[in-house]
């Protein structure tokens, strides 16, 4: 059988594999990346980050010209949906973004193979298609297959009345009665996207709060600002079984009246995919939770192989999948590479928007960490007042002793925009002097940031 040879095989073309694909031949190896989708891209460009951004974009688009554009002296009639057209431009904007990095490939000489791979051994890999069995050879294969959504048990997914995250980045029609179960990222950004498009969206969460994990504070800000926009929230709630029959599903829970909804979105957070990849055989067991376990330069426990993204520990966030691609070839071939975890940010997409960065005020204190907080609010920054978006504050905390920032955390306008700025602060060690004593241009939305080291030390301007 035919053999081809690389210096490197990446399995999955996500953001984690395609990005360490395109590094490694950067740095000079020979690369073949093997992907079973027809699309390169992985669940970010093709079902996840894009596709959801692309119509958050849109439902927004709709709400403000139905409900804001008016005070601002824009008087459109007649708005409508055509939900139609809406998910013809999310299509476009992702087929752009996957020719994107398939013209990527191109440029930087690597071989693309499609279909599903099983790692034979540390040094081969086996490509199946419906047309043919290629194999692969490499001394170093890094995996990064990514994940796919968590199923509830008991919960059966037809994809039609009940289904996940894919299905409603493509419902035909908006749901009149939309049940989410789960108030995390998917939840919240895809539950505001069909609440604006008309849905009435019941969001069940098992936890008491929304948003779990993020700093409590925003996550309350954040519940206020869903709920006065329509989302129903039910915390603390425990679904025991969904009925579906005809065109409707009752959702039943415990201790309380069951809901009937005509779509039901189950986000309960996503699974790394391994199954079918042949990593048992090889020796390496995986975590408990399903990920695979590597050192701090992404080496499992079988010499030559190597894993990144959703498909390891840690947030499943394409920025994470891609440092890590990154960093994972750069300490395979140079001998130096490093993820600063600390500093990669979470956003979500909502509005308002949230954006966090380092550690919340809750795990400072579990901590008993002695921190300083400085806090400033939209509506005293000129630039939303004319955006006419001034919900929100943005939060700083440093370190009491030493002034470094210890986390940045931001409810309000562009804050996935902002928080870049707070996470570059954190990367070279910034104290909340240095930023309080960046000067910032004049009307942004920076100011806010500013106003908020400043505020750390009691002397903010503009409050
Ligand atoms: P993936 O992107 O999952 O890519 C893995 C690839 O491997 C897939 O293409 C898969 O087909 C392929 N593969 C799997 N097994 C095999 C095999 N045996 N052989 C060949 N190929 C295989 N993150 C953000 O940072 N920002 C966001 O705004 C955001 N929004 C999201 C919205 C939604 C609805 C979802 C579902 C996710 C979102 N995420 C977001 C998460 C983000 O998509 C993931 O964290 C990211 O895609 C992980 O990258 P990855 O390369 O590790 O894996
Ligand atoms: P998530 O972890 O963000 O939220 C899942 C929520 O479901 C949690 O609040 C959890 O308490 C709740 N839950 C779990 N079991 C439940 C049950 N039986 N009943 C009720 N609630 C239950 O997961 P997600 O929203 O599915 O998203 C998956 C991952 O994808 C995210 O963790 C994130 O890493 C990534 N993602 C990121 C973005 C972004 O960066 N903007 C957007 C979408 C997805």
């Amino acid at each position: 059988m035919n053999v081809s040879k690389f210096d490197l095989i990446v399995v999955g073309a996500g953001p984690g594999g395609y990005v360490a694909a395109i590094r490694a031949s950067q740095l000079g190896l020979k690369v073949a990346c093997v992907e079973r989708e027809p699309a390169l891209g992985g669940t970010c460009l093709r079902v996840g980050c894009i596709p959801s951004k692309a119509l958050l974009e849109s439902s927004e688009a709709f709400h403000r010209a139905q409900h804001e554009w008016a005070g601002m002296g824009v008087l459109a009639k007649g708005v409508s949906l055509d939900l139609e057209a809406m998910m013809r431009r999310k299509t476009q904007v992702v087929e752009t973004l996957v020719r994107g990095v398939a013209a990527l490939f191109k440029k930087n000489n690597i071989t693309r193979y499609e279909g599903t791979a099983k790692l034979e051994n540390p040094q081969t890999v086996i490509v199946a298609s419906a047309k043919e069995r290629i194999v692969l050879a490499a001394p170093k294969i890094i995996v990064a297959t990514g994940s796919k959504p968590a199923s509830l048990p008991g919960i059966v997914m037809d994809g039609k009345l009940v289904g996940d995250s894919t299905d409603a980045l493509a419902y035909a029609e908006v749901p009149n009665e939309l049940v989410v179960i789960g108030g995390g990222y998917i939840g919240l950004e895809l539950g505001s996207v069909w609440q604006r498009l008309g849905s009435h969206v019941t969001v069940l969460e098992f936890q008491k709060r929304i948003l779990f994990g993020l700093d409590e504070e925003i996550a309350a800000e954040a519940h206020k600002s869903f709920a006065k926009q329509g989302l129903e929230f039910r915390l603390g709630t425990k679904v025991n079984r969904v009925l579906t029959r005809d065109s409707t599903c009752a959702v039943e829970m415990e201790g309380a009246e069951p809901i009937k909804c005509d779509r039901m979105l189950v986000a309960v957070g996503r699974v790394p995919n391994t199954a079918g990849l042949g990593l048992e055989e090889l020796g390496i067991e995986l975590n408990r939770n399903g990920s695979i376990p590597v050192d701090e330069h992404f080496k499992t426990k079988c010499d030559g192989i190597y894993a990144i993204g959703d498909v390891v520990a840690g947030p499943m966030l394409a920025h994470k999948a891609e440092e890590e691609g990154m960093a994972c070839v750069e300490q395979m071939v140079t001998g130096y590479g490093h993820v600063d975890y600390n500093t990669i940010a979470g956003v979500v997409y909502t509005h308002p928007q949230i954006a966090f960065v380092g550690k919340t005020e809750g795990q400072l204190k579990d901590a008993k960490a002695n921190y300083t907080k400085g806090s400033f609010p939209f509506r005293a920054n000129a630039r939303a007042r004319t955006l006419g978006d001034v919900d929100g504050f943005v939060k700083i905390l440093a370190d009491a002793q030493t002034d470094r920032i210890l986390g940045v955390h931001i409810i309000g306008p562009n804050a996935g925009d902002l928080i870049n700025e707070a996470s570059a602060a954190m990367a070279f060690g910034a104290s909340s002097e240095d930023l309080a004593r960046t000067c910032h241009a004049h009307p942004t939305l920076g100011e806010a940031l500013r106003e908020a080291a400043l505020a750390v030390d009691r002397r903010a301007i503009h409050i």
